[in-house]
């Protein structure tokens, strides 16, 4: 399987997205994840990416499809497949996602897309804060965040429904009632003839 995890900051995706790692075999590649890694292990692409992550803004593209086409090149196994967590973010991202796919795994098979209240969110982000050692939450950055997603990232939802793979998930309720709607959305996605009205 080969899916893309879409929603806000705050939305529950790293929390989904390993459980759908996990459920699914398939690795779960997180963009912020990779650049936090890189920040505290202080490298060239780490040194490049700071300033943005720290102020809550998006990465430039280039320095973003550098490191996804390294990850997606060297250890990804087409035949088991990955779920990208934060990735694309834009639509030059996403129409890079595209040809890079095309010439190596194959389309994407579902965009999972976690709708969630803004308001909720925020809450979700502060409650965070105190919890998790992340260089980007403090409040007006994680709302600096909200505004980059509803700006960049939201219109990529158009993109994805137009090629018929967006699926909407509603991301309220507990990270086990969240998961359960997935897994159907994925379910109906695998075997779409097993869930015909009718
Ligand atoms: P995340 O943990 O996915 O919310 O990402 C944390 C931060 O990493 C974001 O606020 C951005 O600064 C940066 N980042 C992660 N993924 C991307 C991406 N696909 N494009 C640009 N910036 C990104």
């Amino acid at each position: 399987m080969r899916l893309v995890l879409l929603g806000p900051p705050g939305s529950g995706k790293g929390t989904q997205g390993a459980r759908i790692s996990a459920r699914h075999g398939i690795p779960a590649i997180s963009t912020g994840q990779l650049f936090d890694r890189q920040i505290a292990a202080g490298t060239d692409l780490g040194r490049r990416a700071e300033r943005y992550v720290r102020a809550g803004e998006l990465v430039p593209d280039e320095i973003v499809l550098d490191m996804v086409a390294e990850r997606l090149d060297g250890s990804v196994d087409c035949a088991v497949g990955f779920l990208l967590d934060g990735f694309p973010r834009t639509y030059p991202q996403a129409e890079a996602l595209d040809r890079m796919l095309a010439a190596s795994c194959g389309p994407l098979d579902a965009v999972i897309d976690l709708d969630v209240d803004i308001d909720e969110v925020l809450d979700r982000i502060r409650r965070r804060a105190h919890t998790e050692d992340r260089v980007d939450d403090g409040d007006d950055t994680a709302r600096r965040r909200l505004k980059v997603f509803a700006e960049e990232t939201a219109p990529l939802r158009r993109y994805y429904r137009r090629s018929g793979l967006l699926r909407t998930v509603d991301g309220a309720g507990t990270p086990d009632e969240v998961a359960a709607r997935i897994e159907r959305v994925l379910a109906d996605t695998a075997h779409p003839e097993l869930h015909l009205p009718g």
